[in-house]
């Protein structure tokens, strides 16, 4: 059963709202002078309530969270004037007084339909992780030890194989090695904002100048040619996740482009009206149309592990990644014509992070 708790100053309202709601909700008053603890599905306030609770109500839906936590606030007329746009983050809906019994109850239903819903992904979202878990768990320690022997054979037998074993046991370390990537990846994609995401100001030119020393020796094996357009903005977002995005997609520019051509990109970013623009442009192979929005998706890969190595998890992580900042992402593109990625984020404040 639904447990809904009043926090009341007005004892003949707190009355009237058990007495009315007691037959089909678990129901408790609680002391508006003590702190906000024990079990609740929803709360229902009048002001005075509210304006002593606020901020315990405040950290309490936080901690609920990702769990939605209703709260419900009574109040006469007079007083909705003064309702602000931060009672908003505190309270999530609002009943005037003389309260009409029908519209509480509906509006109580809504809130608790939202309640369950929430708890129910929740529950979903936490059994997905543990089967997550344990499978990756798994996986790795046979993948472990399927390389551990085939490592063990190639030092301790290689002089007795014949060419023909050699190849099986390079193909098997090969796929082996390509399994644990995939792993890897994808513990990495499911993980990916747990930790929370800390947007910040952010410096893009530093951002870029880590990832360009990251992918190094990629840029001089392939005699590939990067530059930055202009002077690059600051930006708001979490430095590890932006990092993170820009590597993708500038190691996809180097990799995607047609054999013998020598990769050029090119990096920019503009500030217009409420965001922020980066753009990695790049000389590569493209993209047809139709495929503009499939490639962002887990697991969707154009080519075969033959043609271009990869999970095809690249870029459906710099989509979560990207979102989780608040931002957005697309790609403008033509077979054969290289491609523009794009990637939109909220408009910075003031202080820079050195990252
Ligand atoms: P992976 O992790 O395997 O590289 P991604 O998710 O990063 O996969 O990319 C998905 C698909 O999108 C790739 O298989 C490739 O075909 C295409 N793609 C990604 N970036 C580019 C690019 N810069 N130019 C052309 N095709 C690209």
């Amino acid at each position: 059963m639904d447990r809904i708790t009043i926090f009341m100053q007005n004892k003949e309202n707190s009355r009237l709202l058990t007495e009315w709601l007691s037959g089909k909700y678990n129901v408790a008053v609680a002391d508006i002078r003590q702190p906000l603890n024990g079990p609740l599905d929803l709360g229902i306030l009048d002001g005075p309530a509210l304006q002593k609770l606020w901020e315990e109500i405040q950290a309490r839906k936080k901690t609920e969270e990702p769990t939605f936590l209703p709260f419900l606030l009574i109040t006469p007329r007079r007083n909705v004037r003064l309702a602000v746009r931060s009672l908003w983050q505190t309270v999530d809906e609002l009943i005037l007084t003389p309260i009409e019994k029908t519209e509480l109850q509906a509006r109580l239903e809504i809130l608790l339909r939202a309640r369950r819903l929430s708890m129910g992904l929740k529950q979903r979202n936490e059994d997905l992780e543990a089967l997550v878990q344990a499978i990756t768990h798994d996986f790795r320690a046979y993948l472990r030890i399927i390389l551990g022997f085939t490592r063990a054979l190639y030092e301790d037998q290689a002089g007795k194989l014949e060419e023909q074993a050699l190849h099986y046991l390079g193909r098997i370390q090969g796929e082996g090695e390509a399994a644990q990537d995939l792993v890897d990846t994808l513990f990495k994609f499911l993980r990916l904002g747990r930790e929370g995401v800390r947007s910040q100001p952010t410096q893009l030119q530093a951002v870029v100048e880590l990832c360009l020393r990251d992918l190094e020796d990629t840029i001089q094996a392939q005699d590939a040619q990067v530059s930055i357009e202009g002077e690059l903005p600051k930006v708001e977002g979490d430095p590890t996740l932006l990092r993170m995005v820009l590597q993708n997609l500038l190691s996809n520019a180097l990799e995607y482009v047609a054999a013998g051509v020598k990769p050029k990109i090119t990096i920019s970013g503009v500030v217009l009206d409420g965001a922020c623009l980066i753009r990695v442009r790049d000389n590569g192979i493209g993209i047809a149309a139709e495929n503009h929005e499939r490639i962002f998706q887990p697991f969707v890969r154009l080519h075969g592990v033959e043609e271009y190595p990869g999970t095809g998890l690249g870029l459906s992580t710099v989509r979560k990644a990207v979102e989780l900042m608040g931002g957005r992402i697309g790609v403008e593109s033509e077979f054969g014509k290289g491609s523009i990625f794009w990637v939109e984020l909220p408009r910075t404040g003031d202080e820079v992070s050195d990252h």
